[in-house]
């Protein structure tokens, strides 16, 4: 019985202090959930605007309501008053205008965003961040999906974005083997059904020449193919990865990564579309240049391409050709090592020569030295010897001007008709696309330029030939 009695009043004296505990004291829980949040969602108008509306409440009123967004896998994040009254249940709700150029997120971009409320007693709520998808839906999409790549379309049917999907597979092994650039973060390609469409989910400030570009911050890439124009889309495509793949193996986002010489990302993406050989577009340009000794230098091709579409062609083709001369020459480790120098922010010059042993003026001497041109003047050929692939530099070098480039170069009508459109096209890029381009600290401004890197001289001259093919004008 005593036992019995003890194991009672323990048990009396145990409620007793629980009892006081819970009365007595305040609840720790209970003050940092002050203030609930209710309800929350949003929603997307694609390229009109994304509206993010909470429900909150608190017993004191709730004073300020702030929505935060970052785009996932960049830094800045972007701070927003949201609209509300104030009360103890407020209806929070702030709405981002992606018609303004400064606010335009690409299709497949990932906004992390939350909330955070303060009532009158100084309580606050920060919300668990949430990830919106934001995408396109005004397309019916198909999807083909691996660990590196997500490739998205929605004309043309299983085979097209087959075909599509297994050359931007190649495009990454081909960067991964020779120039050592493995993608960090998973791309996104979008293919839209034609040109239109494409520019119909990019920026209103896009030119309405544009055939694809390529979001480096976002690990996007956005280009219009129309299924009967499946071998321009292939290459097109590849550039603009190649682009993307590159600016990831170099930009450092904390701060110390090169911007590549223009060339050298240029001729990286157009050496990627086709590895064996210039694609037709450049290779009759490049040709001709090498006949008539008036190639371009490499410190010349280091800046903005020319805003002549002739000059920015072949531009492309020579830098395409000089990558090739790297690739063959100096191998694979030296191309790697190049971009991890610039990765880590070295000078031109320096990276080069620490990777290939060859300021940018010798190589350029042994770039000509391999086409049978004399060196550049005043400059001292490089100290070491290029080992020149003599049968596949013979190729690019010596291959007749075919006759059917050649008319498409120099016939007077069609040179009259591509050349004022492009002409017109090629000065708005140099003031709308070059700088983006040359900015990677764009992408720490959570408002500010994309980085998008519209590469309109090659696609231009291809959408061109298309035109002439298919009855219609890229610029119109
Ligand atoms: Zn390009």
């Amino acid at each position: 019985m005593m036992y019995m009695f003890q194991q009672k009043w323990f048990a009396i004296v145990i409620f007793f202090i629980f009892a006081v505990t819970v009365a007595g004291f305040p609840h720790p829980i209970e003050a940092q959930d002050a203030i609930q949040l209710i309800d929350q969602s949003w929603e997307s108008d694609f390229n009109q605007s994304v509206t993010f509306s909470a429900e909150a409440s608190s017993s004191a009123e709730i004073t300020e309501a702030d929505l935060f967004y970052r785009v996932v896998g960049q830094l800045a994040t972007s701070r927003n008053d949201s609209d509300f009254t104030p009360g103890t249940t407020v209806n929070a709700s702030y709405t981002i205008d992606l018609t303004d150029p400064g606010n335009y997120q690409p299709p497949g971009t990932e906004l992390e965003y939350w909330w955070k409320f303060v009532d009158a007693d100084g309580n606050e709520l920060k919300t668990e961040p949430e990830v919106l998808f934001y995408e396109d839906d005004r397309h019916d999409w198909q999807y083909l999906e691996n660990d590196r790549l997500t490739l998205a379309w929605y004309t043309g049917g299983d085979s097209f974005g087959k075909t599509l999907f297994e050359r931007a597979n190649e495009a990454l092994d081909t960067l991964e083997a020779d120039f050592g650039a493995s993608i960090e973060n998973p791309i996104k390609i979008f293919i839209y059904g034609d040109q239109e469409a494409l520019l119909d989910a990019m920026s209103a400030g896009a030119q309405e020449w544009t055939g694809g570009a390529a979001y480096t911050d976002y690990g996007v890439v956005v280009i219009g193919i129309r299924p009967v124009q499946l071998e321009w889309g292939l290459n097109a495509m590849t550039h603009e990865m190649s682009h993307l793949v590159i600016h990831q193996a170099t930009d450092n986002p904390f701060g110390g990564g090169s911007t590549l010489p223009r060339w050298l990302d240029e001729g990286i993406a157009v050496y990627n579309e086709n590895r064996d050989e210039l694609d037709d577009n450049f290779k009759a340009l490049f040709e001709r240049a090498v006949a008539n000794d008036n190639l371009m230098t490499l410190r010349t091709l280091s800046s903005p391409f020319p805003s002549d579409t002739i000059q920015a062609n072949l531009a492309y083709g020579q830098s395409g050709a000089v990558v090739k001369f790297m690739a063959d020459t100096y191998g694979s480790d030296a191309m790697a090592e190049l971009l991890a120098i610039f990765a880590e922010g070295a000078l031109y010059d320096e990276a080069l020569e620490q990777s290939i042993g060859l300021n940018m003026d010798q190589l350029d001497n042994a770039f000509r030295e391999s086409l049978d041109l004399p060196p550049l003047p005043g400059i001292e050929s490089g100290s070491e010897p290029a080992e020149v692939d003599e049968v596949e530099e013979a190729t690019i070098a010596e291959e007749p001007v075919s006759a059917e480039m050649d008319e498409n170069v120099t016939e007077p009508a069609d040179e009259a008709e591509v050349d004022a459109a492009e002409a017109e096209a090629a000065e708005e890029v140099e003031e709308d696309v070059a700088p983006a381009a040359e900015e990677p600290a764009a992408a720490a401004e959570s408002s500010g330029p994309l980085s998008a890197l519209p590469c309109f001289a090659g696609l231009l001259t291809a959408l061109a030939l298309v035109g002439t093919l298919f009855g219609w004008r890229a610029v119109q």
